[in-house]
């Protein structure tokens, strides 16, 4: 079940791009409104369950600070994991992380929930993948491809026998 959330409000005072909601039984959940929205506005676009919004304040906000290679493919998988397909949304969760601590804090720390309880990898979190070739392959190999060959799919998890966390010497 994917939990972020991508919502869309109307209204004519602008507030908040990004907001944190707090729920009596779940986790806090970091939106993303577009246009901005006020707090009344996202009230009622989350009527009965929340307890509690607070905006993302644009202080916290910084300009397109790159993830790390590592950190993105974590978040991707992540959202893979919950079963987040919808490219806008993927792409959102991605620019709020480059641009708000907060929200590249809430995605990291989800990220690695999931991924202690899960032994899939991504080739780009592999030390075998280097610009974009998996050096460990060849025919008949641990990983049974031909030389030079390059994922197609690098940020999908999966369980391979030639993963490595560091680089391989051969
Ligand atoms: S060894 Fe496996 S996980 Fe690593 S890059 Fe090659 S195919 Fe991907």
């Amino acid at each position: 079940v994917a939990t972020v959330t991508v919502a869309t409000a109307t209204g004519a005072k602008t507030a908040s791009a990004s907001w944190l909601l707090h729920f009596p039984d779940r986790e806090p959940l970091t939106v993303t409104f577009s246009p901005p929205s006020t707090h009344a506005e996202v009230l009622d676009a989350y009527p009965a369950a929340l307890v509690a919004a607070e905006p993302i304040e644009s202080g916290r906000r910084h300009h397109d600070t790159p993830l790390a290679g590592d950190q993105e493919a974590a978040v991707l998988a992540w959202l893979s994991e919950i079963g987040e397909t919808d490219e806008t949304t993927i792409a959102d969760v991605l620019t709020l992380c480059r641009q708000d601590e907060e929200a590249r804090r809430y995605f990291l720390g989800r990220a690695v929930e999931i991924s202690a309880n899960d032994d899939r990898r991504c080739c780009s979190q592999c030390g075998n993948l280097r610009s974009g070739v998996c050096v460990v392959a060849r025919p008949g190999g641990r990983v049974s491809a031909i030389v030079g060959y390059r994922p197609a799919s690098p940020d999908v998890l999966q369980r391979c026998a030639g993963y490595s966390s560091t680089a391989s010497r051969n």
